[in-house]
C-alpha cells in the first residue's frame, strides 16, 4: 500500500534526512588508506547512540538474509555494490568504497547512499560514479505530481544506456516513511508514461546502481554482500525524495 505524507510530516522528515547526511558526510571523511570498515562501522554507530536514532539495518532481516545484518552501515569495496556487510578490511589506495545507511529519528526513515574513492583515483571510476549521480539528479527532476514511476525508472535507464551500462531490475528504489522499505517500488529502468502516478506527499528513495562491465550480482557467503558476476566494479548515489506540489524535496541533501 502507498501512503502519503502530508506537509507537516514531511517537515517532520526533514530531521532524519539531515541526521542521515551528517553521518555519510561524517563517515565519508574518515574513510582513509589504512581505515579498516569496522572502524567506520563503528563511527556511524557511535552517531546513532549520541543522537539517539534508531539503525534500520542492524535488525533487517529479509527473507534474502541469512542473518540479521547485525551492523549499521552497508559498506560495498570496488566489484560489491549493494548490502556490502561490514568486515575487517583496511581499505586501500583507489579502493571505490561505497556507503549506503538509514535510519529513523523520531519515527520516520532516510535512506541514502553515496561512492567515493579513497585515495589515488582511476579515472573510469570517477565517470562510474558520476554517472549514477547523473541519473539520481536526472531521476528527482522527474520527481513531480503527474509525473509517473516510470518517468523516474526511464530517466536512471537513459542515463545508463547513454553511458552504454546496462541495467539490474533486481535492487531499486521503494517508499520510504516509517520503515525503510515500502511501496511502491521505483526500478532503475522503465518506460516513460508508466506505473503509479505521483502525488504529492509521496516519499521516495531513488537509488541508481551500475556496474562498470555488467548487470549481473553474485553473493557473497556472508548472505549479504552483493558483487558485480565479473569483478567490475560498482557505484550508488542515492537520496530520499518527498514529492511536494512545489516539486521534488530533496530530504537527505
Ligand atoms: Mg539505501
Amino acid at each position: 500500500m502507498v501512503e502519503l505524507r502530508t506537509p507537516a510530516q514531511i517537515e517532520e522528515m526533514r530531521a532524519a534526512g539531515a541526521f542521515v547526511r551528517e553521518v555519510l558526510d561524517t563517515v565519508s571523511a574518515a574513510a582513509d588508506v589504512g581505515v579498516d570498515l569496522l572502524e567506520l562501522d563503528a563511527l556511524a554507530h557511535r552517531m546513532i547512540r549520541d543522537r539517539g536514532a534508531t539503525s534500520c539495518y542492524i535488525d533487517y532481516h529479509p527473507s534474502f538474509g541469512a542473518m540479521p545484518f547485525g551492523k549499521v552501515l552497508c559498506t560495498s569495496v570496488n566489484d560489491a555494490v549493494l548490502h556490502g556487510l561490514p568486515r575487517s578490511y583496511r581499505l586501500q589506495d583507489g579502493d571505490l568504497l561505497t556507503l549506503d545507511f538509514a535510519c529513523a529519528v523520531d519515527g520516520w526513515v532516510a535512506d541514502a547512499a553515496t561512492s567515493l574513492i579513497v585515495g589515488t583515483p582511476r579515472a573510469e571510476d570517477e565517470a562510474l560514479i558520476a554517472t549514477t549521480r547523473r541519473a539520481l539528479d536526472a531521476a528527482i527532476d522527474r520527481a513531480r505530481p503527474g509525473n509517473r514511476i516510470g518517468d523516474i525508472s526511464a530517466a536512471i535507464g537513459d542515463v545508463a544506456r547513454e553511458a552504454g551500462l546496462r541495467v539490474n531490475l533486481q535492487f531499486g528504489g521503494h517508499g520510504v516513511g516509517r520503515t525503510m522499505h515500502e511501496d511502491p517500488h521505483v526500478p532503475n529502468d522503465g518506460r516513460r508514461g508508466r506505473g503509479l502516478r505521483l502525488q504529492p506527499g509521496l516519499v521516495l528513495a531513488i537509488e541508481p546502481w551500475f556496474l562498470h562491465t555488467t548487470d549481473e550480482l553474485v553473493m557473497d557467503p556472508d548472505g549479504w554482500t552483493l558483487r558485480s558476476a565479473d569483478g567490475s566494479r560498482g557505484a550508488h548515489s542515492e537520496h530520499t525524495v518527498a514529492i511536494t506540489e512545489d516539486g521534488p524535496l530533496v530530504l537527505t541533501a
